[in-house]
C-alpha cells in the first residue's frame, strides 16, 4: 500500500501571524484521514509552524535546502539546520527553483545526495514545459529529469523519496493536466523506475500530481490508480480549499 499524501507548498506567502492563523484553522478543520498531510511554509516560519502543530498530525516541510554541510553560502539553509528544527522533509527541484534560480538536474542530484545522507525525506519535483508537451517530448524530458536527478542513488534511498510530477504549464496557471494525462505520465514514471531499479521500488514510491489542483478537480485526479496525492500551491493557502482537497483523497 502506497502512502497517500497531500502537501501544501506555501511558497513566499504568509507572515508569522498568518502562518499561525492558517495552521490553527487547518488543524481545527482537519478531517480524519489516513493520508499524510504536509505543509511547507517559508524558512523563517518553520519554527512557528512546528510549534503551532505540536499536537497535530500535520507535518512541516521546507521548500528547499543547500547541498553543502555548512560554509560560505550566504542566504542558504543546510540539511542539519532543518533537522535541528525537527523538520525532516524537504521539497527539492520545484519548477520555480529550476526556472527562477537556475537549479539544474546536476545541482538537484547533489541536493538529493545530501538529503539521502542526512536521512531527510525528499519530495522531488519535476515536469515538462508546455513546448515539450506540444512537441511530444514530455516523456523524454521527464525521463531525463528522473535519470539525471535520481537514478544515481542506491535502491535503499527510495524509501525516503516522494515524487511530484508537476507539468510546468499547469503550475499556478489554472490549467490542469487532465486526469488521463496525469495517469498516463504517472504510469510512465513508475515504468521508468521499474526499469532503472525494480518493480517493488516503482510500486512503493508515492507519486503526487501538482498543477492547479483545486477542490473542484482533486477527486477526479486522485481517483487515478497511479496518482497518490497532490502537491498543492495556491489552494493550500486557503484552509477550506486545502481541507476539501484532503477530503478528496
Ligand atoms: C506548485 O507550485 O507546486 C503548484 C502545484 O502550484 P498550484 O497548485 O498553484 O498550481
Amino acid at each position: 500500500m502506497r502512502t497517500k499524501i497531500v502537501a501544501g507548498n506555501w511558497k513566499m506567502n504568509k507572515n508569522r501571524e498568518e502562518t499561525e492563523a492558517l495552521l490553527a484553522e487547518l488543524s481545527a478543520k482537519l478531517p480524519d484521514t489516513k493520508a499524510e498531510v504536509i505543509v511547507a511554509p517559508t524558512f523563517v516560519n518553520l519554527e512557528t509552524a512546528q510549534r503551532s502543530l505540536e499536537s497535530s498530525t500535520i507535518k512541516v516541510a521546507a521548500q528547499n535546502m543547500h547541498f553543502a554541510e555548512n560554509g560560505a553560502y550566504t542566504g542558504e539553509i543546510s540539511a542539519d539546520m532543518l533537522l535541528n528544527l525537527d523538520v525532516d522533509t524537504v521539497i527539492l527541484g520545484h519548477s520555480e527553483r529550476r526556472s527562477y534560480f537556475g537549479e539544474t538536474d546536476e545541482l538537484l542530484a547533489k541536493k538529493m545526495d545530501t538529503a539521502v545522507a542526512k536521512g531527510l525525506k525528499a519530495i522531488f519535483c519535476f515536469g515538462e514545459e508546455l513546448e515539450d508537451r506540444k512537441s511530444d517530448n514530455h516523456f523524454s524530458v521527464v525521463e531525463s529529469q528522473l535519470k539525471n536527478g535520481l537514478f544515481h542513488l542506491e535502491a535503499s534511498a527510495w524509501k525516503n523519496i516522494v515524487l511530484a510530477y508537476e507539468p510546468v504549464w499547469a503550475i499556478g496557471t489554472g490549467e490542469t493536466a487532465s486526469p488521463e494525462q496525469a495517469q498516463e505520465m504517472h504510469a510512465f514514471i513508475r515504468k521508468t523506475i521499474a526499469e532503472a531499479y525494480n518493480a517493488s521500488i516503482a510500486d512503493e514510491v508515492s507519486i503526487l500530481y501538482g498543477g492547479s489542483v483545486k477542490p473542484g478537480n482533486a477527486e477526479e485526479i486522485f481517483s487515478k490508480p497511479d496518482v497518490d496525492g497532490g502537491l498543492i500551491g495556491g489552494a493550500s493557502l486557503v484552509a477550506s480549499d486545502f481541507v476539501a482537497i484532503i477530503n478528496a483523497i
